[in-house]
């Protein structure tokens, strides 16, 4: 292997450093951080280059926000030269010989690796990493698009450098694993082409489709554990956003992933609850929305929710809350209002969300509570109850609950109004 890695010729494309940079939309903190890197990397004699999503993204013209930059060598002392000339801060270095560096101006973050290569020693286990050159750097990527570099420093300054055809594969919108091994090695890669191909409408080249079957062969996907998994699922709505998610699901749905990765997910199923996710997004915060769209793929069910990596805890808590609504359907929807937004009001909004998909029954009521009944609340709050003459205790909880049964039944409307009616329980009860 390292014969051949030694003998590959890279293909070269000259690219002005200023022309590169620019195409990086990045604060000054970062270029000049980028800069100073250069020089330190070429006093040191030593191969500094920015790789995978950047230099993909320059050949197509798309914005990056992004820093990848690799050294070959050991980071270590290439990081103590370079904190004598620039002022950052490591924020941490992991296993895998990765640094997340901080630029304290303006907050940017950049990941500096050491060039390394991988052994795989069992499928879709994380990998061992070992210090190594740059074309093994390269060679252990997901995709040849992915596996281009820029070098800042000699042997390549100021150039594109090309082990693996990437950018005639991104010039036919071509998504080919590096080797036929690859998602054996690491499943996770075949959501992240998935995510290419949707995002840069790419199609996938014959090595894919074999390479996936090897993967499917080998039980890859039910190897891969639970937390990545479910990292990788979540970059879905993270990294490509609700709006892509129905093409997105729908490869993963062509090639049977989900059962492949020990998830029984039901295909109608899942394209309602994207249309539910959507007829909520404006609600939710980025992370409601995660959690929903996690709750939704996994339904309730006890193995899917274990498999995406939610705690025992919280699995016994679902599982019981969906049995409970299932059964108690009638009685739920025959409460009265204050009584259903009460139990509403103690379940968060994912789960919610997720109710409505799985229970339809539920589901009117479900999005007439989060669009408006959890927002109505009594303008008087405790301390104005105290000041009206009601002693602390129990029973200003009592009156708040009230309050807010009136105003959901929009009976008040003014704060005067609950003073009022407030007024008017210390009169009928005294
Ligand atoms: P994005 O635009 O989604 O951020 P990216 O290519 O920058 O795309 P990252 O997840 O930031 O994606 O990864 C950076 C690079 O690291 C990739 O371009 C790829 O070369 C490499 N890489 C990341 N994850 C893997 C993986 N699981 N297997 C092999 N290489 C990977």
């Amino acid at each position: 292997m390292t014969n051949t890695i030694q003998g590959l010729k890279p293909k070269l494309l000259k690219v002005k450093l200023s022309d590169f940079l620019e195409h990086l939309k990045l604060p000054d903190e970062a270029l000049n951080f980028i800069l100073k890197a250069k020089e330190v990397a070429e006093k040191q004699g030593r191969f500094l280059y920015l790789a995978g999503g950047e230099v993909r993204d320059f050949l197509l013209k798309r914005p990056s926000y992004d820093v990848d930059l690799v050294i070959e060598g050991s980071a270590t002392d290439f990081l103590e030269e370079l904190k004598r000339k620039f002022i950052f801060e490591v924020l941490f270095s992991s296993l895998f010989l990765t640094y997340k560096i901080l630029l304290p101006q303006t907050g940017f973050e950049v990941d500096l690796v050491t060039a390394r290569g991988e052994v795989y020693e069992d499928v879709a286990a994380l990998p061992k990493v070992y210090q190594a050159t740059f074309k093994e750097d390269v060679l252990r990527r997901d995709f040849t698009i992915n596996a281009l570099i820029y070098g800042l420093s000699p042997p390549y300054p100021e150039m594109i450098v090309d082990l693996v055809s990437g950018i005639s594969d991104l010039e036919r919108s071509l998504l080919r694993p590096l080797h036929l091994r690859s998602f054996v090695d690491d499943p996770t890669r075949v959501f992240r082409g998935i995510r290419y191909k949707v995002r840069f409408e790419l199609n996938y080249a014959e090595e894919f489709y074999q390479a996936l079957s090897q993967a499917i062969e080998a039980q890859a996907f039910l190897k891969l554990s639970a937390s990545r998994l479910r990292s990788e699922l979540l970059l879905f709505v993270k990294r490509e956003g609700i709006s892509s998610l129905p093409r997105l699901l729908s490869e993963c749905q062509s090639f049977d992933l989900f059962s492949h990765s020990g998830l029984g997910v039901d295909g109608e199923k899942l394209v309602e609850g994207i249309e539910t996710l959507k007829e909520f997004v404006e609600i939710l915060s980025p992370r409601e929305l995660e959690d929903a769209f996690l709750l939704i793929l996994a339904g309730f069910k006890r193995e899917n929710l274990k498999r995406l990596f939610f705690a025992d805890s919280i699995i016994d808590r679902l599982v019981k809350l969906y049995e409970e609504f299932r059964t108690n359907l009638q009685s739920v929807l025959t409460l009265p209002l204050i009584g259903r937004v009460l139990k509403f009001d103690k379940i968060d909004k994912a789960t919610l969300i997720a109710l409505s998909l799985y229970l339809p029954e539920l589901r009117k009521e479900i999005k007439r509570y989060l669009f408006v009944y959890s927002k109505v609340y009594p303008e008087l709050k405790g301390g104005d109850l105290k000041e009206l003459g009601i002693e602390p205790g129990k029973q200003i909880g009592e009156i708040l609950k009230k309050l807010r049964e009136e105003k959901l039944e929009g009976r008040l409307k003014t704060k005067d109004e609950e003073i009022a009616f407030v007024k008017s329980l210390l009169y009928s009860a005294s």
